[in-house]
């Protein structure tokens, strides 16, 4: 059986991560691996990882209600607790609360307990490309060229909680995401309460300084770019506009572990 890799094809960038998906799995010769586009909750039913890709989060999330692909997405990612990686768009429906977004205008999945901040660099600097290390990809990997369109940042990790963030439903203009129980024991151990930081964007402190704040070197530990929770990964940042594949052989490698366990477990 081949593992089954989807991208979320309803808007955005899908076509390009595709393509990466690809080459990384070429590169790491990976054999036996299908990568394909999901606009059904069929094709949905096949992955055994899902990528959610950049584009526009407020109508890849009309959509997928009209294709009737949100609940799917739900209990792919928060019941069953598969791979998923969601980028920049992605990233925000992947968060279980997301700021600028009006109460009823925008669906989130859910499954990161962190708070995103929508279109977080404003319009002076919208869209920008800069190198970024990235410690998770090695020690001595070169900085990744890390293309940020519009996007949103990681401002608050939320506690874990249970059921749905209550706190962050008094906030104003600030939707989060419905609660959804893990289904089994496979789904339980791909969960984790803890987010972890994988990557920052240096120069908040810089920011900050020219503002005429005063800044704590040690403590300022810049914008939160990459995070993961168990299976749930997100970036706010582009890498399928890139050609470099390192992010996705990654990933395809979080993935056959998570295959393995799955078979190790028995389901
Ligand atoms: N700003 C977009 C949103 O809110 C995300 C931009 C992107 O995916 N490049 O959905």
């Amino acid at each position: 059986m081949p593992v089954t890799v989807g991208v979320l094809a309803l808007q955005g960038a899908f076509i390009e991560h595709v393509q990466l998906l690809k080459k990384a799995a070429e590169q790491e010769a990976l054999s036996d691996w299908e990568f394909i586009e999901v606009r059904t909750p069929q094709e949905l039913d096949r992955c055994d990882g899902l990528v959610l890709p950049g584009g526009e989060s407020t109508t890849m999330s009309l959509v997928a209600a009209r294709s009737k692909l949100l609940e799917p997405l739900r209990d792919f990612v928060k019941v069953h607790r598969k791979p998923t990686w969601g980028t920049c768009a992605g990233l925000i429906l992947l968060a279980e609360s997301a700021n600028k977004t009006k109460k009823g205008g925008q669906e989130l999945i859910g499954g990161l307990d962190v708070r995103v901040n929508r279109n977080h660099f404003g319009r002076q600097t919208e869209s920008f490309q800069g190198p970024l290390e990235l410690p998770f990809l090695g020690e001595d990997a070169p900085p990744f060229p890390a293309v940020f369109i519009r996007a949103p940042i990681v401002e608050c990790i939320l506690p874990h909680q249970e059921g749905i963030q209550v706190k962050e439903a008094e906030r104003e203009d600030t939707v989060i995401a419905p609660s959804r129980k893990v289904k089994d024991l496979v789904a339980e151990a791909a969960t984790a309460d803890h987010v972890e930081v994988l990557a920052t964007l240096s120069g908040a402190a810089a920011r900050s300084a020219t503002q005429g704040r005063d800044i704590n070197p040690d403590s300022e530990v810049g914008d939160v770019v990459a995070v993961r929770q168990g299976n749930v990964f997100g970036t706010s940042f582009h890498p399928e506009l890139t050609g470099d594949a390192r992010i996705h052989a990654w990933w395809l490698h979080q993935v056959q572990a998570a295959v393995n366990r799955r078979k190790k477990l028995g389901q």
